[in-house]
């Protein structure tokens, strides 16, 4: 197998932790960076005993971000802050927000090639923060930047596949739009296997996956959100983008990229994913009467949230 590096940067965090886990496990990664501004040393000590193909590098501190970096074919991205008490979603933004600048800024430095995949919230804005501090570095290739949506997808297979009876490993379904809310749109006219689901079913099936993040954060109490899930889905969409750059064919994943599928710069759909990263960019294919609503009423919703990411970059 090709020699593949790997950098995760917020390695040390919730999700950071299972994310590095899973990827030590991966059989495609010969190299797996582990950056944290504090943490790193424990969690890349832990992890280096894992008797798998991969060697185990642990960066701490701004300092060593550049080498963290260095020669890295994928980059993910789960750095963040909690929220805590007192902070709005505002000042939530702007925290996450910076780090993403600053994360982007490094990589355009260093390894200005790789595959970036974002996982800091909110989605929404911060692909196209990434995407304005590459224009600004010279560097952005619309091919390698992807928002990884790649939870709406595990939890609409897991629900679809728990109220249609049918077989989860089985299931196909694409999730298309944003990553939040009602931006997440599950497109379960398209599912496979077919059941045949009353609309209120797919109703509450889709709700539930909008509403997925809330039912977690609810469970844990004010002890943090999705974070192993989320790490899965984040290894699942990391694979794919390492299986697309080895040359696998017909690897398709959803996720949140530059596209025209829509009137919006940036919408998540069906991606091909190959050497060079996005491939093809695929359409939505026929909808229902309920996806077109849901379709029509999320646009303005995604459209401010690209636009603020976009403003927050520029200011
Ligand atoms: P989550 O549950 O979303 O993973 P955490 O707060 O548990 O949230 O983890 C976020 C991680 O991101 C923390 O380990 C934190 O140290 C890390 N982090 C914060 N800022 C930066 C940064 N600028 N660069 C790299 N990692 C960062």
């Amino acid at each position: 197998a090709p020699d593949r590096k790997v950098a995760i940067l917020g390695a040390a965090g919730g999700i950071g932790q299972p994310l590095s886990l899973l990827m030590k496990l991966n059989p495609l990664v010969s190299r797996l960076a582990l950056y944290d501004i504090a943490g790193t040393p424990g969690v890349a000590a832990d992890v280096s005993h894992i008797n798998t193909r991969s060697e185990i590098l642990g960066y701490a501190g701004e300092e060593q971000l550049g080498k963290a970096l260095e020669g890295a074919d994928v980059v993910i991205i789960p750095a963040g802050v909690p929220r805590k008490p007192g902070m709005t979603r505002d000042d939530l933004f702007n925290i996450n927000a910076g780090i993403v600048k600053s994360l982007c800024t490094a990589i355009a430095k260093y390894c200005p090639h790789a595959l970036v995949n974002v996982i800091s919230n909110p989605v929404n804005s911060t692909v196209p923060i990434a995407s304005e501090v590459f224009k600004k570095a010279g560097t952005y290739d619309e091919k390698r930047l992807f928002g990884v949506t790649t939870l709406d997808v595990v939890r609409a297979k897991t629900f679809y596949a728990g109220k249609a009876k049918v077989n989860v490993a089985d299931v196909i379904v694409p999730v298309v739009g944003g990553h939040a809310g009602v931006t997440i749109l599950p497109l379960f006219s398209q599912a496979t296997p077919s059941a045949n689901l009353s609309s209120e079913e797919i109703e509450a099936l889709t709700k539930r996956t909008q509403d997925g993040g809330t039912e977690v954060v609810e469970a844990k109490a004010g002890k943090g959100s999705a974070t192993l899930s989320m790490a899965y889905a984040g290894a699942i969409f990391a694979d794919a983008c390492l299986k697309g750059l080895n040359g696998v064919p017909d690897v398709v994943e959803c996720s949140f990229v530059q596209s025209t599928v829509t009137d919006l710069p940036f919408f998540a759909s069906k991606v091909r994913l190959g050497k060079n990263g996005v491939e093809e960019v695929l359409g939505l294919g026929a909808l229902s009467d309920y996806e077109k609503e849901g379709l029509e009423a999320l646009k303005p919703e995604l459209k401010s949230s690209i636009e603020k990411g976009i403003k927050f970059a520029n200011a």
